[in-house]
């Protein structure tokens, strides 16, 4: 095995990371790119990245589910699954709040049925109102959601993404800045928006 590098890390230290995507660190179905509020472990002799640590990551995933619900982009149903996590229900309890059949539900997260204007404005609604800190701190509260002129079909093209620089104080992450956008891909998207429908 002569030859081989037998370099083992030991020497692991954390830095502050700049531009790191942590959607899959919280579960988000889109980028939500982060500068502040999330470190980096690396190796000090060999500068190997040995992994992320958000600060805060209960409360950030709170935050990006606020900054989702008040964007007027309709929701895919990977969003919708999303939104529901981010307020701990199962499945089967949300479409009993929503009064609907827990199969709709599902048909609805697994993309096979767009979720109706109505049912999108109760699950965002929710969010925002069980998250009433982390909608002030990233500037918004819900109240636009009821008066939202939201599309009845999802564009799969139109690509919701979220940006944020934070700050932590006493493990508790404030936004600095940010921005919110809808990334339109360069393909054509009228062919994509028409409805799904599974039945
Ligand atoms: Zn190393």
């Amino acid at each position: 095995m002569a030859g081989l590098d037998k370099h083992i890390c030991r020497k692991i230290h954390v830095r502050e990371c700049k531009d790191y995507d942590a959607s899959h660190l919280i579960g988000a179905p889109f980028p939500v790119t982060l500068t502040g509020g999330v470190l980096e472990k690396h190796c000090e002799e060999c500068n190997a990245k040995a992994g992320h640590i958000l600060k805060n990551p209960r409360q950030l995933t709170r935050m990006v589910a606020v900054a989702r619900a008040c964007d007027d982009m309709k929701l895919n149903g990977s969003e919708v699954r999303f939104l529901r996590k981010s307020i701990n229900l199962k499945a089967k309890e949300l479409a009993e709040k929503l009064d609907i059949d827990p199969a709709h539900l599902s048909r609805i997260e697994n993309g096979h049925l767009a979720i109706s204007v109505v049912l999108e404005k109760l699950v965002r609604s929710a969010v925002c109102l069980s998250f009433l800190d982390e909608a002030r701190i990233v500037g918004m509260d819900g109240s636009s959601i009821l008066s939202m002129n939201i599309p009845s079909v999802v564009c799969s093209s139109r690509i919701f993404s979220l940006d944020l620089r934070l700050v932590e104080q006493n493990n508790v992450l404030h936004v600095v800045g940010g921005e919110r956008s809808a990334t339109v891909s360069s393909k054509s998207w009228k062919d994509d928006c028409e409805p799904k429908i599974a039945i």
